[in-house]
Formats: structure tokens, sequence, C-alpha cells
């Protein structure tokens, strides 16, 4: 992908404060981050979102990105961390080659996810089980 930018550091075309490289997988600094050592994990091989990264890749992104997580909670006195991954615009995506945000926590931190909460109802078509048998009549792992 020529005009993607994390292709783009793959390639050491762009600089990057790197953290850990292997065959599959690039960890790197976030240019902006939410807290000091927010890090980002992403495929070496393009992917735009999620659900093509084939599963040892997906796999080697998760584990590194826990291990930069727990690094960073042991070097930099934070509590814990979160794992985030954004597939698509809608779900806040804008660098459009997949990666898995590391973002280190503190109790007192001051950042909020913003999340809400909608309600189920009892029956129809807004019914948790509703909502189940429709995602598991696609489901295939
Ligand atoms: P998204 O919103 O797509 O999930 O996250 C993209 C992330 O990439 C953002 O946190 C942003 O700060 C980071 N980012 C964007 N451009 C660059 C860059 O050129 N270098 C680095 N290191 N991070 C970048
Ligand atoms: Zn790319």
């Amino acid at each position: 992908m020529e005009d993607c930018i994390f292709c783009k550091i793959i390639k050491g075309e762009l600089p990057a404060v790197k953290l850990y490289e292997d065959d599959l997988v690039l960890a790197f600094m976030d240019i902006s981050p939410i807290n000091y050592g927010h890090a980002l994990v992403i495929p070496k091989d393009h992917h735009t979102g999620a659900t093509s990264i084939p599963e040892d890749v997906s796999g080697r992104m998760f584990k590194v990105a826990t291990k930069i997580g727990v690094a960073a909670k042991r070097t930099l006195d934070y509590d814990g961390f979160n794992l985030h991954l954004s597939d698509g615009t809608c779900a806040g995506q804008v660098v459009m080659h997949a990666h898995l945000h590391v973002v280190p926590r503190g109790v007192e931190d001051n950042f909020h996810w913003n999340w809400r909460h909608v309600e189920y109802s009892d029956n129809g078509e807004e019914s948790m089980c509703e909502i189940a048998e429709k995602i598991l009549s696609k489901l295939k792992i």
C-alpha cells in the first residue's frame, strides 16, 4: 500500500520509535498518546481491518501488546492497560492499516472511555436472545 503511513514506517520510509519487531508484527510508540507509553502493534502485511489478519499474526499482536502493557506497568508506574482496536471509520479508525493500541492506565489518569449503555427489551427484536440469534446465524469460527 503506497500511501499507507504504517506501511511506510515498516519499510523505514517514515521514522518511528520502535519497541519490538519480528517477521509478523511491528510495535512502536504512538505519536499522539492518550498516556505516556501509548504504543501501537501492527501486522507487517497491510490489512485495512482486523478481519483479514491471519490467526498467527493476530495472536502475535495480542501477545506483544500484553507484554508491552506489562512492561509499561512495571517501568512507568501504571496500574493497568487497555488493548483497543478500532475496525472501520465508524468505530473511530483513522489510520487504515489495522493496529492494536496499548494504552497504559493509572487509577488517577483522568481518562475515561466514552461508554454509553443501551437497554435490551424483554422480548421482540431488541431482546438479548434475539440479537444473539442473529449474530449466531452468521458466526463461523
Ligand atoms: P486510530 O484512531 O486509527 O485507531 O489510531 C491511529 C493512531 O495512530 C493514533 O493514536 C495516532 O496518534 C497514531 N498515529 C498517526 N500517525 C502516526 C505516525 O505517523 N506515527 C506514529 N508513531 N503514530 C501515528
Ligand atoms: Zn499499510
